[in-house]
């Protein structure tokens, strides 16, 4: 019996590769008194932890090296030394890519309900911090009002096709972008939306004239979450007062010298639009809100959910980069257990 763990060992220098990273197999914590140790079933992919492997600014302190990558987990107690959990609770943490998490007394940890759930890997997905950024990104941010446009890129992607789909619930016409010709597809016939964008081999002007003649009158609401060029061609067809929701910047992530910036930001000025930046940690107060629309969402079957699961903490480098290749299908799972 033994805890097998993911490690960060060195920073990335733009895009991860597999020596950025090591494996250790170490005896299962046992809980001191007011902790818990949590087998961990399913971890969470999400191109924040990129973010978080960089020594910078950020919202979080940076993952130390020698740690586990952070990541939020479900799992069950495996044991518990706190009066509030018992073995086999089931709980959602933020926690690591290694197969039981020792939780401290004050560690983030919640017991989920996951009996009416698909699976328990939802609270990562559509319940979780995915379909809640959807959920306040777009409605608290982006204010859609009925029969207005919303443009979404990385719309075939787990944010972005709950953006999409909760959009068309509140009577927006919907223009998705997304990677290649198969996701495209997806986006129209499984997501509902009325336009698809393929960003692949085109230029910011391109794209640009693609989204004008899509929406010809402008975008009112960009749910943004890849930048360059893609946000810079938003930027070129927003229709007076647009609101831009920057939920997250994909495509510089791995950017090794900086950052390339929006060039087109002007257009801010021309339409009197907002940019504002969305954390989704802002919204924890309302999680059980947001939680219950979109749980109800999905019981009326008005909202897909499309999770991409791969098995064994072994593929856990090969699995964070189908992120960043457009490989995933839906919210990107790790099962661990
Ligand atoms: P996705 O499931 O959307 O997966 C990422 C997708 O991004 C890929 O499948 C790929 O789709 C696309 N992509 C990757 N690299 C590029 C590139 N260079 N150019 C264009 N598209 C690219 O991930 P998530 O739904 O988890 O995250 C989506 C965004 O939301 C991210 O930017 C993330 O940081 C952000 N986010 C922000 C939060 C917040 O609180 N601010 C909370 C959660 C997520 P394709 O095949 O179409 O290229």
């Amino acid at each position: 019996m033994s805890n097998k763990r993911f490690l960060l060992v060195r920073r990335p220098k733009g895009t991860p590769v597999p020596e950025d990273f090591a494996f250790v197999s170490e005896p299962i914590p046992s809980p001191a008194a007011g902790s818990i140790t949590v087998r961990n079933h399913y971890a969470s992919l999400d191109p924040a932890q990129r973010g978080w492997m960089d020594d910078a600014p950020s919202y979080m302190p940076p993952i130390g090296l020698g740690e586990p990558v952070r990541a939020t987990t479900v799992g069950r107690v495996h044991a518990s030394a706190n009066k509030d959990f018992a073995a086999g609770d089931w709980v959602l943490g933020l926690n690591g890519i290694e197969e039981y998490s020792l939780v401290a007394p004050g560690g983030f940890t919640a017991k989920i309900d996951v009996a009416k759930v698909p699976s328990p890997s939802y609270f990562l997905s559509a319940l979780g911090a995915v379909g809640l950024t959807a959920y306040f990104g777009l409605l608290e941010d982006g204010k859609p009002q009925r029969g207005e446009t919303v443009l979404v890129s990385a719309a075939a992607g787990a944010v972005g096709s709950i953006v999409g789909q909760i959009a068309k619930i509140k009577g927006c016409r919907t223009i998705g972008i997304a990677g290649g010709e198969r996701k495209c597809k997806r986006l129209i016939t499984d997501y509902g939306f009325d336009v698809d964008i393929d960003y692949r081999g085109k230029s910011m002007r391109e794209l640009s004239a693609e989204i004008a003649a899509a929406a010809p009158g402008g975008v009112n609401v960009v749910f943004e979450n890849v930048g360059g060029d893609v946000l810079d061609a938003a930027l070129m067809n927003l229709a007076p007062k647009a609101r831009i929701v920057l939920c997250g910047l994909i495509s510089e992530y791995n950017a090794p010298e900086g950052k390339a910036g929006a060039r087109n930001l002007w257009q801010l000025i021309v339409k009197q639009a907002t940019m504002r930046g969305f954390l989704i940690r802002d919204y924890v107060p309302r999680f059980a809100e947001g939680g219950a629309q979109i749980a109800e969402w999905i019981g009326q079957k008005r909202l897909r959910v499309d999770e991409h699961v791969v098995a064994g903490i072994d593929n856990a480098y090969a699995a964070f980069m189908l992120l960043f290749s457009g490989g995933n299908d839906g919210k990107l799972i790790l099962k661990i257990a």
